[in-house]
């Protein structure tokens, strides 16, 4: 990749230099309409400045406006070839060489804003939410705690990509925080269930994707066509009630555990852009069945932290690390899989990948596993331990690739943990 230059300076370490040009849904101020943006360096372009002054023009965009738009739905669902030419014309408008933008005074008063200025909102309004389990690592860990490491991955796991239907009304932007749920537990000696706040409260480290093209019901998408399907990723976390769920979720999975909020962060990243960090996808053994099985298999290489900041701490600290490629279901097998029945997918719908863990100790992608059940607290800067999230406490995931000198990111997804509303 040759690295291009724009004429808005952009520091060696953002997470959005032009290879990137993630988009994102923001108004200029609290009072002003959401509109789509996209981020670069530590600045924010109105892309409906830019369809406005016809700047667009000539790409594969309708006559109707996507831009002038609350949600990126408009342009997700125009696919993947639109998508091509818009980010082709923005690379050309934002580099250093290219004058239309960079000596006009008033349009780039009009159309760049200050991130820190602007109120973000959530980029995309999501019809459906489906969390996978993809880790094989994350599913042997906690097969291992709660049946014995000789019965860890369940018969299914390394034939089925097992995944359930979240929901998509509590899926919320990064920066809102959440109150800690309340529901029904049942402590393993205790005799009879327990109503109240949940006690194991707990984070999920993981990547999901949006939806840009639907498919029509009853027509599987073909695992070669999948990419063409995705418009771009952001990070999320699926935070999770792990006693509500120990005592909910059998026989048909989580249900309170995990419906109450999932967190995303607010610039969904193009598949465009990770495209040149793609890597071969994972050895898979036993072989899948003939719909997983692209001919181009393949996975990225995202770089993740999960980082904790409590109360009495000036910073936050990374508790762990992980990698995107660690999946042993790729996103295309993922979409393949969701389909194979004739299932819909819309153009807005959520994929998330599951708890993203690796191999190794501090690649676990939860506290379940990093304290492995409680029974290893995390040690924190300034003495604290953690065995669950605890009241007051901020969870950060943040996550970048990189290769040949071009960095991009996903910024964060961000939250705080408070008290129960009380019962
Ligand atoms: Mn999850």
């Amino acid at each position: 990749m040759t690295k291009r230059q724009s004429f808005i300076p952009i520091s060696d370490q953002s997470d959005f230099p032009l290879e990137n040009l993630p988009y994102g849904v923001f108004s200029p101020t609290p009072d002003k309409a959401p509109r789509v943006g996209v981020a670069l360096g530590d600045q924010v372009l109105d892309m409906a400045v830019l369809e406005a002054e016809g700047l667009l023009e000539g790409t594969k965009l309708p006559s109707v406006r996507v831009f002038d738009q609350p949600t990126l739905n408009a342009f997700m669902e125009l696919g993947h070839e639109a998508w091509a030419s818009v980010r082709k014309r923005l690379q050309d408008l934002l580099a250093n060489d290219t004058p239309t933008l960079r000596d006009n005074r008033d349009l780039r008063a009009r159309a760049f804003y200050a991130q820190s200025d602007v109120v973000m909102h959530l980029p995309v309004r999501i019809g459906d939410y489906t969390d996978f389990y993809s880790s094989k690592h994350h599913a042997f860990n906690v097969g291992t705690m709660f049946r014995g490491a000789d019965n860890a991955l369940m018969p299914n796991y390394l034939h089925v990509p097992i995944a359930y239907h979240g929901r998509a009304s509590s899926v919320i932007l990064s920066g809102q925080d959440i109150h800690r749920p309340i529901g029904q537990t049942k402590p393993k000696d205790a005799q009879v269930p327990q109503f109240g706040p949940c006690k194991l409260f707990d984070f999920e480290l993981e990547m999901g994707f949006f939806i840009g093209t639907s498919n029509t019901l009853g027509n599987p998408v073909n695992v070669d066509e999948a990419e063409k399907h995705i418009f771009g990723f952001v990070l999320v976390n699926d935070w999770s009630a792990r006693d509500i769920q120990t005592w909910e979720y059998q026989p048909l999975g989580p249900f309170n555990a995990k419906n109450f909020a999932t967190s995303i962060s607010p610039w969904v990243v193009t598949m465009d852009a990770l495209r040149p960090f793609r890597v071969p996808g994972p050895d898979q053994d036993p072989e899948p069945f003939s719909y997983l099985k692209a001919q181009d298999h393949w996975t990225l290489d995202i770089k993740l932290d999960v980082l904790i900041q409590s109360e009495t701490m000036d910073e936050p600290h990374r508790i762990a690390r992980s990698n995107y490629h660690h999946l042993y279901w790729t996103p295309s097998q993922h979409v393949a899989h969701h389909t194979i029945t004739g299932c819909n997918l819309q153009t807005g719908d959520l994929l998330a990948s599951g708890t993203i863990s690796g191999p190794e100790k501090e690649e676990r992608g939860s506290m379940l596993e990093l304290s492995w059940r409680g029974t290893e607290p995390v040690e924190l800067p300034g003495g604290e331990t953690r065995k669950f999230i605890q009241d007051g406490d901020t969870v950060f995931l943040r996550g970048f690739c990189e290769r040949d000198g071009v960095r991009i990111g996903f910024g964060e997804v961000a939250a705080k943990l408070l008290p129960s509303k009380g019962v």
